[in-house]
């Protein structure tokens, strides 16, 4: 795995906008005036989440950030419909958490393999072919489209690792899990050399097989945000199972109770839920005990005092490694699935705006009246029915829309535009 791991991104989407309805009459030779034909306008373009097997990183979106589906196309005459906007799919790894910025909710978490509509396309607008009625023959206003759904969004990359390793740096994970898995970590005398977690398949003798997961270093204060071990410590939130692994060769000076302790307090501090989890002891580096065991004998009196188990290994050579895993495996048998995150993102009550907020002017030779409490009536109204046509006019008069009219000096007769349709003021 490449450095610079991305497990994190924040994005923008937003859906298409729906077609406007097309204005238009219906005309043939030797017909001066025909009918209303306009058609109505497409629906915009939804935004699609989707889950891709093939791949294991957020890198794609540190370059890409705004993601937008088409539009819908205008309606034409002749009663044709305007085309769709095309939706736009966006492929995240699968464990994806997607939360909403603002609020931090959690909107989806992208683990299976449905399609998740992150943003919805606007509706087409209806064009003048509907407003079509025995007393109102030519009708000049067709419908706007409506805006597509627009949010920004954080994408959280949670990786479906059965089992964690966790342990102080250089304590041997990453060898351990390259000793018993296929992955390739990079392996190193340093601290921090693991930037990225790692994952590897470990296939056991009984057929059964796990994900484990190479976590970076957990370094004393990772939890209250001191160097790179909170980011990291997200990864394995997931993990049914942890395995501890302590160096017991005394290399890096350090006692080897005191670190499981360190490591523990750590997790808790960050995760109650993940301090929870079973844990296997994997007393590392025995290889290099010459002589006294006696820091491993220290280990293993206070440990199993705990109600750990513990097991003697040499992630090099290897020794101990396929007892380790095979009791992982076993103890997966019994233990309750990955978490899967719940959504407990809550919409924001939409801006409904009050009709003392709209904005009254006159512009040309029309009288505008626009605000959010306006487009959300008029996307009610269906101006092909009279009862509804009714009702938006009564909304009008008993909002004291016209009375500010009236006050302004509107004039019988006097045009009134509305969201792009026209009226004819009869007070
Ligand atoms: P990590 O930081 O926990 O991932 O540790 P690494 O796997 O990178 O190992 C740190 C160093 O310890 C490397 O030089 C490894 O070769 C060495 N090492 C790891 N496991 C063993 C072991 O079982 N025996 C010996 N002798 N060295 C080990
Ligand atoms: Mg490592």
């Amino acid at each position: 795995m490449s450095s610079g791991f991305v497990d994190k991104a924040v994005i923008t989407v937003r859906a298409g906008r729906g077609g406007d309805g097309a204005v238009s009459f219906h005309r043939e030779k030797f017909v001066a005036a025909g009918g209303p034909d306009g058609g109505d306008g497409g629906k915009g373009g939804d935004v699609i989440l989707l889950v891709d097997g093939h791949m294991s990183t957020l890198m794609d979106f540190r370059y890409k950030r705004k993601f937008t589906a088409a539009d819908g196309e205008n309606g034409q005459n002749k009663r044709c419909t305007g085309k769709d906007g095309a939706s736009l799919t966006i492929r995240v790894p699968r464990g994806t958490l997607v939360r909403d910025k603002a609020t931090g909710g959690i909107i989806a978490d992208m683990s299976g393999d449905e399609p998740f509509v992150i943003a919805r396309g606007g509706r087409g607008g209806w064009g003048n072919q509907h407003f079509a009625t025995p007393t109102r023959q030519v009708p000049r206003f067709a419908k706007p489209g409506m805006p597509g759904e627009s949010r920004e969004l954080v994408l959280e990359l949670k990786l479906l690792a059965d089992v964690g390793l966790v342990g102080f740096p250089n304590v041997g994970k990453s060898t351990l899990l390259a000793s018993v898995s296929r992955a390739r970590p990079k392996i190193a005398d340093y601290h921090f050399t693991t930037l990225t977690p790692n994952l590897g398949v470990v296939y056991v003798d009984e057929g059964a097989s796990f994900v484990l997961a190479d976590i970076p270093g957990i370094i004393q204060g990772a939890s209250l945000g001191a160097g790179l071990g909170h980011d990291f410590l997200r990864h394995i939130d997931r993990c049914r199972l942890l395995i501890h692994v302590v160096d017991v060769s005394g290399s890096e000076g350090r006692d080897p109770v005191e670190d499981f302790q360190t490591i523990n307090r750590e997790l808790a501090a960050y995760s109650p839920a993940l301090a929870g989890r079973p844990q296997l002891v994997a007393a590392n580096k025995c290889d290099l005990l010459s002589g006294s065991q006696e820091a491993l004998e220290r280990l293993r009196a206070y440990v199993t005092a705990e109600g750990y188990e513990l097991f003697e290994i040499s992630a090099a050579t290897t020794a101990g490694t396929r007892e380790l895993m095979g009791r992982a495996a076993a103890l997966l048998a019994t233990l309750p699935p990955i978490v899967v995150y719940e959504p407990d993102y809550v919409p924001p009550a939409p801006d409904l705006g009050s009709p003392e907020e709209l904005d009254i002017y006159r512009a040309d030779e029309a009288w505008v009246a626009e605000g959010p409490w306006m487009d959300r009536l008029v996307s009610t109204v269906n101006f092909s029915d009279y009862e509804s046509r009714m009702y938006f006019d009564r909304m009008l008069r008993d909002h004291g829309v016209y009375q500010r009219m009236e006050d302004m000096g509107i004039q019988d007769g006097d045009t009134i535009s509305i969201c792009g349709m026209d009226f004819i003021y009869k007070p």
